[in-house]
């Protein structure tokens, strides 16, 4: 790539970690991200669409004032501990209706007291992962006209943003049936799996998985489900082998979200079904516990002569050495990297994580020096969907001696598959950051 000056025409570019619903409701949700301090909670411009029945509910609080502005009152006191409680400071502002908040990175919610009680919840009114998607499944869902609505600016947002493919981590039943009937329609392939956000029911998503898979589209490919094994680091909940710098009472300690056991048995079925498996792993840990269960069912179904599928590790942000020597046999485990948490990330991670572990993360560097499949994508709508973003994160991570990979950026974010990709192309002028034309199945869809 010596002459940067000529724009550059892609086949398939490709964001490999999406939620497409989450991106387009995001568009309609109540923006949370003004939220500094609690009198900021005043400030907040609430419509009525916000309101799922009777709960109002956004989307967007930073993780990481957690114990710093939002939860301190004037007078310093840190809310959720001793006498204080988080549904406390919500309850000075929304007294009049439930409330659910969910955080920027999707794994907490913050509820008011009439929330709690509605949901017959006993918390302080901070609530994390299976126990956070429980409640939030009680929500009222979404109509069908929102959902289509969703769909459609979602995948507007990610065509202006140069792509033409994606890999879709949530799918439930009133979603698929929308999709199912806009897939001639779309303008994105999307590879869709069927993410659950409580353990309990990844065998009902497989069994629904199996029958999508038996459906005859164009645009749509059903991969399989999609799980999580632990929480995220903003919110102290990935899992890792070292102790969070920043712990205190308050939080509990990380945990598995699912034990070995059950987890082994998710890889088994999803593969004897023809199906791929996805599990999200943030912590050193996480990945570390997963990539030994694949090592032990790769070599019985070797055994067994039991054809093996492949094994997807969602967002891999540490990784122990350990961890690199067994993806080193396999080619059949692929991970998914989101550059642009380092941007978001890199003003908290120093706080949380020892020494000795900066340097286990983002390893785009050690997995392509060992020739591993890995794909980059945006997590979108937790960070922005945006090539640049990840091509700028790229170089700012190398400030901290996290080595930048040798290939061009832009390989990472292209699909390999030929036969999906060949008649869709983006041209993006990479020197000024913009993109030019995205064409689709052989037809232009955006021009600038
Ligand atoms: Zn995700």
């Amino acid at each position: 790539m010596k002459n940067k000056q000529l724009p550059l025409c892609v086949n398939g570019i490709y964001d490999s970690h999406i939620h497409l619903l989450g991106t387009g409701l995001k568009l309609k949700t109540l923006d949370l991200s003004i939220l500094k301090f609690p009198k900021d909670l005043l400030n907040l411009n609430i419509k009525q669409h916000h309101f799922r029945g009777d709960v109002l509910f956004g989307f967007g609080w930073d993780n990481n004032l957690f114990k710093k502005n939002l939860w301190k009152d004037s007078k310093n006191n840190i809310w959720g501990q001793d006498k204080f409680s988080y549904f406390d400071v919500l309850d000075k502002y929304f007294f009049k209706h439930p409330v659910f908040f969910v955080s920027s990175d999707g794994h907490s919610a913050w509820l008011n007291s009439l929330a709690l009680k509605k949901f017959a919840c006993k918390s302080s009114g901070l609530l994390h992962d299976n126990l956070k998607a429980k409640i939030q499944n009680k929500l009222k869902s979404y109509s069908i006209v929102q959902i289509n609505n969703s769909i459609k600016s979602a995948q507007a947002y990610f065509n202006s943003a140069g792509f033409t493919h994606v890999r879709d981590m949530s799918c439930d039943k009133d979603y698929w049936s929308c999709l199912l009937n806009m897939d001639s329609l779309l303008s994105l392939k999307i590879e869709q799996n069927m993410g659950v956000e409580n353990p309990n029911d990844f065998y009902e998503a497989l069994k629904f998985s199996i029958i999508a898979k038996k459906e005859n589209l164009i645009n749509i490919k059903v991969c399989g489900v999609k799980v999580y094994y632990d929480g995220s680091l903003g919110s102290n909940t990935a899992l890792l082998n070292s102790k969070y710098l920043n712990d205190s009472n308050i939080t509990l300690g990380a945990k598995p979200l699912i034990p070995a056991s059950d987890l082994k048995e998710m890889l088994k079925q999803s593969w004897v079904s023809n199906l791929d498996f996805s599990v999200h792993v943030i912590g050193d840990k996480a990945s570390y516990d997963v990539l030994k269960i694949a090592e032990s069912v790769i070599e019985e179904f070797k055994q067994k002569k039991i054809p093996i599928k492949n094994l997807n590790l969602e967002h891999v942000q540490l990784l122990s050495q350990n961890s690199l020597e067994i993806l080193s046999k396999y080619k059949n485990i692929i991970c998914h990297l989101q550059p642009c948490h380092f941007l978001s990330d890199k003003y908290w991670l120093k706080d949380k994580l020892p020494k000795e572990s900066i340097k286990d993360l983002f390893l785009w560097k050690k997995l392509e020096d060992q020739k591993q499949l890995f794909y980059f994508g945006s997590d979108s709508p937790v960070e922005e969907s945006s090539l640049f973003l990840n091509k700028k994160a790229l170089t700012e991570a190398e400030k901290w001696g996290i080595a930048n990979i040798n290939k061009h950026w832009i390989y990472y974010h292209t699909h390999p598959d030929k036969e999906w990709t060949k008649n869709s192309h983006t041209i993006l002028d990479e020197q000024n950051q913009k993109i030019l034309e995205v064409c689709f199945n052989g037809k232009v869809i955006i021009k600038n």
